[in-house]
């Protein structure tokens, strides 16, 4: 009864916001930046009438972020040009945006509406130096491009676990790998940054140069500058990935979460292990599946950790040897681009309680609740991620980030809420249901002392703050906030960027 209420209120509400679309406004002196650029920098700027731009739009993973009309992208082939470029932006305070993958799901992140899209498409060389154990990347690259060039060697490197992710906002974010245990965030092995500032200034920063801004770069997203190229440790790899995929009954739901619970608590003894678990599918009315990853760079099998995966009943395993291309292939097929596309995130700590009822939360309410919208590319799931030891405190002496967990005694789950679909004006609805979702999460884990406010940058939703855990260190906060007064005293990337993520100096 209650879901049919629900269901004939969203059809309602569709037809009010069917009949409420706003007009977009153009400030004139973002014209006058694109036209200025276009002088400077004949070739490199594309408008909204030019195929270019249109490639360009389509080029965004979520179509929500692909649809934000900026007045013009402009694609710099170097740094110089990428200096030039911020140097007219801030003097001439044009809204702006960067693009380097364009995996965000966020409006205004890495697409602007009426403002100048800098699009870091062309930066996108990747060079490999095994002999000094590092590879170079420009951050327009995705990372199949970094894997595609590894394939040969006896290589691998903490990146995204789909492949057409960019190399930039993952990185700047944080970067969660099937690496992870062993190596950390793949922001933790990264050895050199080249940076671009607000004004202009070009910066390679390092532990040794800069190591505030270095420090600040890893976890904060755009708040600092540009990145134009990272040079990142490579890990030995002397296999590929055992990987095995298990799709769990629905009525063992709870049981495959009884297991990453279990898991997360001892992964410490075998750091090389990994796990994800999903529970969702298509909003065809039917239960959610439950489906989970393992992998391990040596054997799945024999990874004792990873042994409660394999005690819970199952319709179907596959078991399969892959390298970190075909892995992160496998995952782009999985995540196809060209639907509108949500997200949220929260962070719990491994309470088994708190977690089973927030799996049961989301199976009984926020995906039956989405089945009813009737759009037939509707798909969801609610992903459950370890936060290991010795993920969290790699890098603890020898590389800091500005996440702000290097310090954690004890291991995280990271939830986020996905979901996809087609019609626009399902948008207005699908994210308060997952904002009332991941708020009944928090609810739910604060009751059982198990909240914790960490707020994945790279998973957040437009209404949550991912820098609120750092703000609440004070000393790390002053740091990152007096890093900021040092390289962005305009506070330009606050005052002419409109996504939510915002880090200001101190007032
Ligand atoms: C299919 C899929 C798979 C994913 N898999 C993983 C995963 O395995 N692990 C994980 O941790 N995350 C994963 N993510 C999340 C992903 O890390 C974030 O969406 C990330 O922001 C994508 O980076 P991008 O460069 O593609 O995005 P963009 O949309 O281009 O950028 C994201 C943000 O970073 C900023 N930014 C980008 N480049 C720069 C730069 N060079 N300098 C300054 N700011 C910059 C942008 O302005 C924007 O705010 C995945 C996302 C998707 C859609």
């Amino acid at each position: 009864m209650l879901a049919t209420v629900f269901c004939v209120a969203v059809a309602l509400v569709k037809n009010v916001l069917a009949s409420h679309q706003q007009p977009l406004l153009i400030d004139p002196k973002d014209l006058h930046a694109c036209s200025i650029l276009e002088f400077q920098l004949p070739g490199r700027v594309s408008f909204r009438d030019s195929d270019v731009y249109k490639f360009q739009s389509e080029s965004y993973w979520a179509t929500n972020q692909g649809e934000l009309s900026a007045f013009c992208h402009t694609a710099p082939r170097d740094s110089q040009e990428l200096q030039q470029i911020m140097l007219l932006i801030s003097q001439t305070g044009t809204f702006f945006a960067v693009k380097s993958g364009g995996h965000s799901v966020v409006a205004n992140t890495s697409n602007v509406v009426d403002g100048i899209v800098v699009d870091l498409e062309h930066l996108n060389h990747v060079t490999v130096r095994p002999d000094l154990g590092f590879v170079d990347v420009g951050v327009g690259a995705r990372w199949n491009d970094v894997y595609q060039k590894l394939e040969d060697t006896d290589y691998g490197v903490v990146g995204a676990r789909a492949g057409s992710v960019g190399v930039g906002g993952y990185l700047l974010g944080g970067g969660l790998s099937p690496y992870s245990g062993v190596a950390g965030w793949a922001c933790d092995n990264i050895v050199l940054l080249e940076v671009v500032l607000a004004n202009g200034t070009l910066l390679e920063v390092d532990h040794g140069h800069h190591p505030d801004l270095f420090m600040a770069l890893k976890g904060a997203g755009s708040n600092f500058g540009v990145v134009s190229r990272a040079r990142l440790q490579l890990v030995s790899a002397h296999d590929r990935f055992d990987v095995t995929f298990i799709h769990y009954k629905a009525e063992h739901t709870m049981q495959a979460v009884h297991a990453i619970s279990e898991y997360t608590d001892v992964a410490n003894e075998d750091s090389g292990a990994a796990v994800s678990i999903s529970v969702g599918g298509l909003y065809d009315g039917r239960r959610p599946t439950v489906s989970a990853v393992l992998s391990h760079p040596r054997s799945v099998l024999l990874s004792k950790v990873l042994a409660p995966f394999f005690g819970v009943g199952h319709h179907l395993v596959s078991h399969k040897r892959m390298s970190q291309l075909e892995l992160a292939m496998m995952y782009d097929a999985m995540n196809p681009r060209g639907f509108r596309q949500h997200r949220a995130t929260t962070t719990i700590r491994n309470d088994v309680d708190s977690l089973t009822d927030i799996v049961q939360d989301y199976v009984s309410k926020l995906h039956p609740n989405m089945s009813c919208f009737g759009d037939e590319d509707g798909q969801g799931g609610l992903l459950i991620q370890p936060l290991t030891k010795s993920h969290l405190q790699t890098g603890r002496w020898t590389n800091p980030n500005m996440l702000g967990l290097q310090e954690e005694a004890s291991p995280l789950l990271l939830l986020s809420v996905e979901a996809r679909h087609s019609d626009l004006h399902d948008d207005e609805l699908i994210r308060p249901l997952i904002s009332e979702f991941i708020y009944a999460a928090d609810r739910n884990a604060t009751e059982r002392n198990a909240s914790h406010d960490f707020r994945y940058l790279n998973y957040a939703s437009a209404d949550q703050f991912p820098f609120e855990h750092v703000r609440r260190d004070h000393k790390l906060w002053s740091e990152v906030q007096a890093t900021k007064q040092k390289y962005d005293p305009h506070n330009i990337s606050g005052k002419q960027m409109r996504h939510p993520f915002k880090i200001q100096p101190y007032s």
